[in-house]
Order: structure tokens, then C-alpha cells, then sequence
């Protein structure tokens, strides 16, 4: 049954390479609104010109909904079902060996930022449905492939979807061909906070806390911190001594000038979603500083209290909040960036909770702890978890799809403690575009798209939109 689809896509595979290199070749980063109808400014415009132009010379039905998104309809009746894609992309960066809006064609690969993530499978999901059309299979459902241009930043592309559609135009489910293969059917909760503490300012001891800082940002376990003092003699020879005494001072750095001491700690960067592969240079510091006497007393409490919270790591032992679950496994939380100075600190925290287990048994644990310590909390944002039974229509149906196509028996769903595009609409998983085993490398340099990959993807999406729209 396949056959012609596959052909068909074949035949045009060349055509879909030149269509992803053109899409690169626009530079979609989104900047602040300039124009109503641009509402992720010029760059995006354009890109959703490119996409529009492709989709009508595939003969499919195209709209652009206000500069937010651009809808790729299939099929006049049936059930809505749907793809969410998006065409904005991150900065290139720095560190390429190709130049990355050239889309440059080497070993059998479309080199370009975008390529992975999220235009070449964009381009394999327009080309699957065109084939579909074009093949003339017939169908019982209708498909929405809707193409956003803020998935990089603030998702306020597929929230004026919903918003601005009526419910019977919003699909019941679908897939975002935006992560990785098999599929991701559990994505862990994820809550960024904020702890604060203010004190008196203090000039006349001997050791006092100037000023604190580390971390760039707070879904990264951060790779320095840093501790300033104002020291006495006095107070010099006492941290001194602290500090060459200090059992795990590899990790620690001073420097010194202008009657100031810094304690610097070295970890290592990571993502929040995986912070065992990091090392958390805020909790080393915080874990130096309670061993210390230091003044204002309030600072120094605060500190110790931080270095009790960090306790287990990651694990959130030290909130007393370490939990785990059957399907997305165990709670991640760590501190990953601080400011603080003469009166006072500020903390912020990224948590990822089981899908399983609700907020509302770790909150209230996380307040009173923080609370008894003289902290203030505040929720910054909250995303909640995304979970899909592993026997859902969906989730079944994609996975059968992954699996008869590659020849894999029983392909098993992945849960991440990582937020994909999925989160924003009920009912939709990441299915692709990355292969098992291949390297991942959206948001990296030398990002690249196979130019057979691209095929597999445009004949996998073929057969999973029609194994939900399909007769
Ligand atoms: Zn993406």
C-alpha cells in the first residue's frame, strides 16, 4: 500500500532538500513586534512566505493565522487530528565549520541552523501530506499541520491558536516531530521559584559578605559562583585557614585585591533536565560557606540553610521532596542562579517533578522549609506535566508506525525530564525527528539534516498522518 506514497516522495526528495535549503537560508530568529501582521517581526514574516509558497505548490490548503502561525490543512471532514511543527529557530552562535544560513550540501547532509530543528522536519510533515493528496489515499479524517514562530521564545504562537480557534478547529491530538524517536509520551512538571532573604547591612566586623552571584540562567546547573568578602587582618587569617582546610577545595579559587577576597567555585555546566551531568557550583560554594563564621549572621544563616537544601544533590533531600515515579523516574531540583549583595540574596530554582505525582504534595514541603529558614517563595513559572498512557490510541498507533518501519518489535516510548513543544496542546507527543542513536544537535553548531534522513522522516510522517486521518 505503500509503495506509490514511497515513490512518490522519493521522486521528490531532491525537491524537498532545495525547499529545507531555502527555508534555512532565512535567518528566523523572532525579534520584538514591529508590525501587527508581524507579530514575531520580519524574519518569521518571511519564513511563513517560503512555507506558504511551498504548501501551495504542493497543492495543499494554506492560510497564515495573523503572522502567529501558519495552517497546512488535509482532508474537509472527520475528526481533526494535527502536527505541530515551528519555524523560528535559535541564534546560530558561535563555532561553525560550515557558515550556518548558507545551507551548505557536504556528505549527504544539509548543514544550517534549523535544519534539525525544526525545518527539515517542517519540510518532511508538508511533503508527507502533499503525498498522501497527490497518491490520492483515501481518507476519513481531516489533519492540521500547524507551524508556529515562537516555540523558541514564549510560545505565543500556539497559544493565539488556541485562543483564537474554535474548538471544533483545534485537533483532538497529533504529533510534533520536535524531539526524538520512538516518541515521548511523559514530560516531568516543571516549576521555576525564587527564594529571598534581606538583612541589615553590615561595615564593622571582621569577615562580612559583600556580595554573591552565579549562574547564567535558570534551567542551567551553572559551572561558576562566587563569594565576595570584606576582610580585617583578623578576618583574613581566619578564612584563610577555613579555606586551606577545607576538605574539597580543588574545587574552589581565591582571589584577592583591594581589601576584598573572592571564593570562587568551579562545577559544570549541564541542563537542568539532566543535572547529572552537571555540577552545581552554587551548591559547592554554598557548601563552603557553611563551614564559615562570617557576618551579617542573617547572610550567613541563609547560606547554611542553602547548603542544607542542596542536600542529595539534585535529588531535593534537602526539601525533604525526593520522590520518584514508575514511568518519568526520579524529582531533579537544583539552585541555579544567585544575586546578592549587603542586604540580602535571591535564589532561583529549577524543579521537575514525576508526572504521576502532583504538585501539590511537594509544594506545601518546599514553602514551609524555605519558610522556617526566613526565606520569601515565590512561583516564577509552572509548566505542567505532560503524561499519555503507553496504551492510548496515540501513543499505540505512532509507536506501530515507528516500529513497522524500522523494523524494531516493540519500540518503547521515552519520558524526559525536558519540555517539548507538546506541552502546549493537550493530546499531542513528540514523535521524531531524531533517530535512536543519532546525535542530537538542535541548538548546536554543524546542526545537519541527512539528505536521506529527510526521506525516512517525510515517509514515516506519511504513514502516521494516515494512520490517524486514513480510511
Ligand atoms: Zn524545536
Amino acid at each position: 500500500m505503500w509503495q506509490d506514497c514511497d515513490q512518490w516522495l522519493k521522486d521528490h526528495q531532491e525537491e524537498m532538500i532545495q525547499s529545507l535549503q531555502e527555508l534555512v537560508r532565512v535567518q528566523s530568529v523572532s525579534t520584538p513586534c514591529e508590525k501587527d501582521d508581524e507579530p514575531f517581526g520580519p524574519a518569521i514574516a518571511q519564513a511563513f512566505y517560503k512555507i506558504i509558497e511551498l504548501a501551495q505548490d504542493l497543492d495543499l490548503e494554506v492560510r497564515n493565522l495573523d503572522g502567529y502561525d501558519v495552517l497546512v490543512d488535509l482532508g474537509d471532514s472527520g475528526e481533526l487530528w494535527g502536527a505541530l511543527s515551528h519555524a523560528d529557530i535559535v541564534p546560530a552562535g558561535k563555532g561553525w565549520s560550515v557558515p550556518p544560513f548558507t545551507a551548505e550540501r557536504k556528505d549527504g547532509k544539509v548543514f544550517g541552523r534549523g535544519t534539525e530543528d525544526d525545518k527539515g522536519p517542517l519540510v518532511a510533515v508538508l511533503y508527507a501530506m502533499a503525498a498522501i493528496k497527490a497518491c490520492r489515499m483515501p481518507i476519513k479524517n481531516r489533519f492540521r499541520h500547524i507551524i508556529g514562530g515562537a516555540e523558541e521564545t514564549d510560545f505565543r504562537c500556539i497559544h493565539y491558536f488556541k485562543e483564537h480557534m474554535p474548538k471544533e478547529e483545534i485537533p483532538v491530538g497529533g504529533f510534533s516531530p520536535d524531539a526524538a524517536f520512538p516518541l515521548i509520551f511523559a514530560e516531568k512538571g516543571i516549576l521555576h521559584f525564587t527564594l529571598r532573604k534581606k538583612w541589615e547591612k553590615d561595615t564593622e566586623s571582621d569577615l562580612i559578605l559583600m556580595r554573591l552571584s552565579g549562574g547564567e540562567r535558570v534551567n542551567m546547573v551553572p559551572s561558576s559562583a562566587e563569594a565576595v568578602f570584606g576582610v580585617t587582618e583578623a578576618g583574613r587569617a581566619y578564612l584563610e585557614e577555613a579555606y586551606f582546610k577545607y576538605a574539597d577545595r580543588e574545587a574552589l579559587l581565591w582571589e584577592e585585591g583591594g581589601g576584598e577576597i573572592t571564593i570562587r567555585a568551579k562545577g559544570q555546566n549541564a541542563h537542568a533536565c539532566k543535572p547529572d551531568f552537571g555540577v552545581n557550583a552554587i551548591a559547592l560554594l554554598m557548601n563552603f560557606l557553611s563551614h564559615l563564621a562570617f557576618r551579617p549572621k542573617a547572610a550567613q544563616e541563609a547560606c547554611l540553610a542553602l547548603s542544607q537544601f542542596a542536600q542529595g544533590a539534585f535529588t531535593g533531600e534537602g526539601f525533604g521532596i525526593a520522590c520518584r515515579d514508575e514511568v518519568s523516574g526520579a524529582l531533579t531540583i537544583t539552585g541555579n542562579t544567585i544575586a546578592g549583595d549587603g542586604h540580602g540574596l535571591q535564589i532561583s530554582y529549577d524543579m521537575r517533578w514525576p508526572v504521576t505525582i502532583p504538585l501539590t504534595e511537594i509544594w506545601p514541603k518546599i514553602e514551609q522549609k524555605a519558610q522556617e529558614a526566613g526565606f520569601t517563595v515565590q512561583q516564577d513559572s509552572q509548566k505542567n506535566p505532560l503524561y499519555l498512557a503507553k496504551d492510548s490510541h496515540l501513543v499505540a498507533t505512532l509507536l506501530k508506525v515507528y516500529g513497522d518501519y524500522m523494523g524494531i518489535a516493540d519500540p518503547q516510548p521515552i519520558a524526559t525530564g525536558g519540555g517539548t513543544y507538546c506541552r502546549a496542546l493537550p493530546g499531542f507527543a513528540a514523535f521524531g525527528p531524531v533517530f535512536e542513536g543519532r546525535a542530537e544537535l538542535a541548538h548546536q553548531t554543524d546542526e545537519y539534516m541527512g539528505e536521506e534522513e529527510i526521506l525516512q522522516l517525510a515517509q514515516i510522517y506519511a504513514r502516521a498522518i494516515y494512520a490517524l486521518i486514513g480510511v
